[in-house]
């Protein structure tokens, strides 16, 4: 059954410069002396390193953790020594440097024991996430987004549609096409895993139709698992087809909602590379150690795909491919989006598709002013308009540029490419997005100290409070106490008051006594006298 395709906004028609990598099987890159790993090679937070210098270290052994949601451990491509953890350079832009496991391998290229789940049917998508997290898969199709994440949809969001992305549209790049060929079986194996976990009905594959010999493989590799809810799809070859966005609105008509995600269309895409390395982990226990690199460009000799070992120096699989005298310009990825670099002296990472390396033009291209000629528009397949970006960007008008919708922006450079006046317009966009991020950044630390100062305040305040309701507590306590007191003296008081009423009362009855002896008769008087001469005889002779 043919499916209906649907047109998207602008591209360009460009020379593939395919064929030149495609004449030989992939090979696999010899084991390199020294392994370097750094612990960021996808979106989110760094891995942290759970090894220590000195560790010996087996295949596949996981060497550093994930540290947040988004983020995914690193794995040691090969046995060996941890010699070193520090930061090394790493490829980027601006030739920055990160910190990075370093490792001498041993030669005995020895894994750990591995856990194969030929049964993942049995388990249960969170299982089986957690076995793509632990693997430290992340997209391979360059972004690095680590894969799990998309293969959660978050309770609400409901997936009717996996694509897998085999267009890679941009010129020069041939790893996903050769990948294809040559483990189209892997690529169903992985699709059919993402497609439990995210329990799923319909699958589609797309390839560019200029890649006959990968879907023929596809095809038949189809066949063989008898997968009828699968479609595997050719796509007219326009760049940037390949562009998740515009992928999508090829296959399903559908548009990914500005600022928003292929899940709230109820869509899910990853690279075919992905679903391979997704296979390798669930079936075989194999953690994302290597990769299929493309090694391409007017300035090598050979141009080819290599299978190679995460962490292999660059300027090695340059050598093995022959670098010609003349080549003075790498590009990491392809010449459209890709970023060029100054050093090969650098580690292959996750994310590294494509070296392409080339004889770069020495006559400068003089950049001109705007003519307002409207070409950047037409080629934009986000339908953005370019120049207004680029003014707003060179103006550091960074809010402007957000109503423009910037961040719709996927820097496919089509507009940088047509521009008669040679503007780079992708680099003023890269540069607006980079300012926001880092404004954003400050804002949320600002607020952050904002919000500790305010918190701060308010616990002072309330100890303060508390102090004095304290204070007061206790005076009223005191208070109340000092009453009692009172009472109690006024009682003691009266009860002396009263003793002392009660002895002069007794004297006074004693007097009494003795002023009745007075009225004695003489009879009683004698009496008296005597008994008193008694008592004093007593005393005496006592
Ligand atoms: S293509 Fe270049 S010159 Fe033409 S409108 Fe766009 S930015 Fe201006
Ligand atoms: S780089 Fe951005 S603005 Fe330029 S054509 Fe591509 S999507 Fe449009």
């Amino acid at each position: 059954m043919t499916m209906r395709l649907w047109k998207i906004f602008g591209g360009l028609k460009l020379a593939g410069h395919k064929t030149m990598s495609m004449e030989d099987a992939t090979e696999a890159t010899p084991l390199p002396k020294i392994l370097t790993l750094p612990l960021k090679q996808h979106i989110g937070h760094a891995a942290e390193a759970i090894v220590n210098v000195g560790d010996k270290v087996l295949k596949g052994q996981m060497i550093a953790a994930a540290k947040d949601y988004v983020s995914t451990p690193i794995h040691a491509s090969s046995s060996g020594t941890v010699i070193a953890i520090e930061e090394r350079p790493v490829p980027h832009p601006s030739g920055k440097t990160t910190d990075c496991i370093v490792i001498e391998t041993d030669g005995e290229d020895k894994w750990i024991e591995r856990v194969e789940n030929a049964n993942y049917r049995q388990l249960d998508a969170s299982a089986l996430r957690n076995i793509i997290r632990d693997s430290g898969i992340v997209g391979l199709g360059g972004a690095g987004f680590p894969s799990f994440i998309k293969l959660n949809p978050g309770p609400g969001n409901m997936v009717d549609t996996l694509i897998l992305n085999g267009a890679e549209c941009e010129p020069y790049i041939t790893c996903d096409a050769m990948l294809m060929q040559e483990h189209g079986r892997k690529i169903i194996d992985g699709l059919n895993i993402m497609r439990h976990a995210l329990q799923v009905e319909r699958c589609i594959i797309a390839v560019e139709d200029n890649k006959r010999a990968a879907h023929t493989m596809l095809v038949n590799a189809l066949q063989e698992h008898e997968a009828e809810y699968i479609d595997v799809v050719q796509i007219p070859t326009l760049y940037p087809a390949g562009g998740e966005k515009q992928l999508i609105k090829t296959l399903t008509g559908k548009e990914v909602p500005s600022n928003g995600l292929p899940i709230n269309i109820g869509i899910v895409c990853h690279n075919v590379a992905t679903a391979a390395a997704v296979a390798d982990a669930v079936l075989e226990g194999k953690p994302l150690i290597s990769r299929y690199v493309t090694v391409t460009g007017e300035g090598i000799e050979h141009p080819r795909n290599l299978d190679v070992l995460i962490g292999t120096p660059l300027n090695e699989i340059i050598e093995l491919c022959g670098k010609r005298s003349e080549a003075n310009q790498y590009i990491i990825g392809g010449p459209m989006m890709g970023f060029e670099i100054a050093d090969t002296n650098i580690p292959v990472i996750k994310t590294c598709n494509c070296i392409l390396i080339q004889n770069k033009k020495t006559e400068a291209e003089f950049v001109m002013p705007c003519i307002r000629c409207g070409q950047c528009a037409a080629v934009c397949p986000a339908q953005l308009l370019p120049q207004q970006l680029y003014w707003y960007a060179r103006a550091k008008n960074f809010d402007k540029t957000q109503d423009y919708n910037l961040f719709d922006c996927i820097e496919c450079g089509c507009c940088t490419y047509v521009c008669p006046s040679h503007i780079p317009l992708v680099q003023y966009y890269r540069f607006a997005k980079t300012e926001i991020w880092a404004q954003e950044q400050e804002k949320k630390s600002s607020d952050i100290a904002r919000q500790r100062h305010e918190f701060r305040q308010f616990r002072m305040e309330r100890k303060k409070a508390e102090n004095e309701e304290r204070k007061r507590q206790k005076k009223e306590l005191l208070k109340k106490v000092s009453g009692k007191k009172d009472s109690a003296d006024d009682a003691k008081k009266a009860a002396i008051k009263e003793a002392m009423e009660r002895v002069k009362a007794k004297r006074e009855a004693q007097s009494a006594i003795a002023k009745n002896t007075d009225n004695l008769t003489e009879k009683q008087k004698k009496e008296i006298a005597e008994i008193e001469a008694r008592r004093k005889k007593a005393k005496e002779e006592n």
